[in-house]
């Protein structure tokens, strides 16, 4: 059964938008489904996915050059079905541009894609970001970071907590930045609602585990930022399935989960 079935018989047109999902299969974690884009796009017809966004964890885990080139040839095999992220690495950080570069001489790339946390640098790189930030306002793609708050000693250091975005989002009002998994924790949402309030340019996606679940979407929607939420599997870490129940059934009125499943992310791709 699809998404539109599961929401009414009436929404056949309704266009459901996958804007945080990656490919092939990664190091850290048990995918039991099929990593790869065959697979991807037969679960996005079951589920009624029309379009993905995708930076393959070949690219946010190890290899950004091959991993940029893997998601140009996937949306070069479903131009209509898959949007490209290219990623960049601060810690080669030339030959990432160089890629990136080329990336957006096709017209396949829709979003740049940092994972500071897997590629262990910080975000607070000023000058990287910068250039990162000057090449996205150039191209008017979106900006997408996985954002993380916690400290956990001997396993996780902070490269992307939430408050150090503020200087980029204020100073680069035309890109669009989308803080995936709400920071992972419930310092980091707060942090991450308080820019969805102050600055209109910050999205929050459905992602990750408990901090960018049902509770928070329905929490955005009392802050009135219901408009801010958009839908991501971060397949294959998850399944589309439950990525889905988050918006289907949450406390949510029909028009609002309409929106998070594919019109929010319309309008931060600027498309509306
Ligand atoms: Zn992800």
């Amino acid at each position: 059964m699809t998404i539109q079935e599961l929401l009414g018989k009436d929404l056949p047109e309704l266009e459901v938008i996958d804007i945080h999902a990656h490919m092939n299969r990664p190091a850290q974690f048990m995918c039991p489904g099929d990593p790869d884009i065959d697979g991807m796009i037969a679960e996005m017809d079951r589920v009624g996915i029309s379009r993905i966004a995708i930076a393959p964890n070949m690219a946010i885990n190890c290899d950004v050059v091959l991993g940029n080139k893997m998601v140009l040839e996937a949306a070069r095999q479903y131009p209509s079905r898959v949007m490209g992220l290219a990623t960049v690495n601060f810690n080669d950080f030339e030959e990432s541009m160089e890629s990136l570069k080329s990336c957006f001489a096709t017209s396949h790339f829709k979003g740049i894609k940092l994972h500071p946390d897997f590629m262990h640098y910080s975000v607070r790189e000023s000058d990287k970001m910068r250039a990162v930030l000057d090449f996205a306002q150039e191209k008017n793609a979106f900006f997408i970071s996985h954002t993380d708050e916690r400290v956990i000693p001997g396993h996780l250091n902070l490269y992307s907590h939430p408050d150090w975005f503020e200087e980029y989002i204020r100073d680069y009002p035309q890109v669009n930045f989308l803080l995936a998994h709400c920071a992972l924790s419930a310092e980091g949402y707060r942090t991450c609602l308080r820019l969805a309030l102050e600055y209109d340019n910050v999205y929050l996606d459905t992602t990750g585990f408990r901090f960018s679940s049902t509770w928070t979407v329905q929490d955005l929607v009392r802050n009135g930022k219901g408009d801010r939420v958009v839908f991501g599997t971060d397949i294959p870490f998850n399944d589309m399935g439950s990525a889905g129940g988050r918006i289907i059934l949450g406390h949510l009125s029909l028009a609002e989960k309409i929106k998070m499943l594919g019109g929010n992310a319309q309008r931060m791709l600027r498309e509306i």
